[in-house]
């Protein structure tokens, strides 16, 4: 297994550090007041369970307690929004920084939802099966009163799946009669939307190709190295090689592989969907981490946790575009040496959007009990997604600022004009 994602340097709760920083640039940009700011900053609630499981340990029956948390950051725009993460490092400055970040999204995004965040500070590879559906169903039990079709809407995230949010939605529905809506992203015989679960890594890789295009590379043919095969790092890879780039590298949790010819991305998920990750891939030759962040080629996709690009590993990295498909996996201080060396960063907020305004055409599919085909909701992601990246594109011109804080400043008008439209 590689060493841990974060650098050294850098407490858990970069995340918060880092969003403040990219946060600060926007609110400049818009002549914010305090106030403003700390209306804008301030979570809604944040909610903090105690989850007892009995779990077996060493063939002997234990009582292990498990915390779960959910921060619901803002509601201007709509419901709370945001995924359920089941992870050991879970904790709730991380899950803050989050759900704030989902808000910025669905605000750019354009889609009626506010941001939200939670998780429960677990490795899900540790509990048998049966453990995992009686932690997920007793978190719900505790997150009843304040989660809700019109309230909050969990979603998958690190950690979780469909199964997982089917297990959300059977509790829920128990006192709530038959609620497919409380949840996103579940199996598609549930009323889970098709398309949904490859939409996140759909919207990386179309995102990606009109960067590209940007900077006078032809997608067909850019070498891209994506670290993260999981939902949204396999998707991208898997879109990417329909595109017709050459996905040079992918890695997980255990390692990687390289193959300057390109990877089969196929044959790589089959891999993993029949042992569980890459380990013993023979798709290409072995490779850490470490090594594929610094692998020269067109576009680099960090796909896994946050702060995988930090401090430590930046001067290392090679590409000329880093396209954000995990959440804030660039650190503030990378963020700016990238910059600083003219290194384009197409950041989370935009780069992986697809997964909320997927989940938002899923939600719209169950209250209207109407679905739809998988072409339709990737054929209406793309075109949300081309209009909010034309969108920040322009004021990047108009500004002469990065993309990211174009991107922020733009949500951030949108969430400041809601709160006062709504009155406080
Ligand atoms: P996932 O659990 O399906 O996959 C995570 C991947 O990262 C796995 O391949 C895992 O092995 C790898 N990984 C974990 N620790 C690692 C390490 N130390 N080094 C290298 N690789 C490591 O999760 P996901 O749903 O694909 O989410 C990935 C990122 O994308 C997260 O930041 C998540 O918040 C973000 N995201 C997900 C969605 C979605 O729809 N799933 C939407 C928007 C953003």
């Amino acid at each position: 297994m590689d060493a841990p994602i974060r650098s050294t340097d850098e407490t858990l709760c970069h995340c918060q550090e880092d969003q403040a920083h990219f946060l600060e640039r926007a609110f400049e940009q818009l002549g914010l007041d305090d106030s403003r700011r700390r209306l804008l900053l301030h979570s809604f609630r944040e909610i903090s369970v105690q989850i007892p499981l009995e779990v077996q340990r060493n063939g002997q029956r234990e009582v292990e307690t498990f915390t779960g948390v959910r921060v619901q950051h803002n509601h201007a725009r709509g419901p709370f929004k945001g995924g359920l993460r089941f992870h050991p490092l879970v904790e709730q400055g991380e899950v803050r920084a989050l759900a704030q970040l989902m808000t910025w999204k669905s605000a750019l995004a354009d889609i009626p939802f506010g941001g939200a965040k939670g998780g429960i500070a677990v490795d899900p590879r540790q509990l048998s099966t049966g453990e995992l559906e009686t932690l997920t169903k007793r978190f719900t039990q505790k997150m009843a009163p304040v989660i809700g079709v019109h309230r909050d809407i969990p979603a998958p995230d690190v950690g979780t799946s469909p199964q997982v949010m089917a297990w959300i939605f059977e509790e829920y529905s128990k006192t709530n009669g038959h609620t497919p809506a409380i949840v996103t992203g579940k199996p598609v015989e549930l009323g889970g939307a098709e398309g949904r679960l490859e939409a996140t890594g759909h919207g990386v890789a179309f995102l990606t190709a009109r960067a590209c295009l940007g900077r006078d590379i032809d997608i067909a043919g850019a070498r891209v190295a994506v670290q993260g095969f999981g939902n949204v790092g396999m998707h991208t890879a898997r879109r990417l090689a329909e595109l017709g780039a050459l996905v040079i590298a992918v890695s997980d949790v255990d390692g990687g592989v390289i193959c300057e010819s390109g990877i089969d991305v196929l044959e790589a998920s089959a891999h993993v969907a029949e042992c569980g990750s890459l380990a013993g891939f023979r798709g290409g030759d072995p490779i850490t981490n470490a090594e594929l962040l610094s692998l020269p080629c067109d576009v680099l996709i960090p796909a896994a946790l946050d702060g995988s690009i930090n401090c430590d590993n930046e001067p290392g990295v090679r590409a000329g575009l880093v396209v954000e498909a995990a959440n804030m996996p660039v650190t503030h201080g990378a963020d700016a040496a990238l910059k600083e060396r003219g290194v384009e960063v197409v950041p989370d907020v935009l780069a992986n959007v697809g997964g909320v305004a997927a989940s938002y055409f899923e939600w719209v599919q169950n209250l209207q009990q109407l679905p739809w085909s998988r072409d339709a909701l990737l054929g209406r992601l793309e075109e949300h997604l081309a209009r909010a990246f034309d969108t920040v594109i322009a004021l990047r011109e108009h500004r002469g600022v990065d993309l990211r804080t174009a991107a922020y400043e733009l949500a951030v008008a949108r969430v400041l004009r809601a709160v006062e439209l709504r009155g406080f």
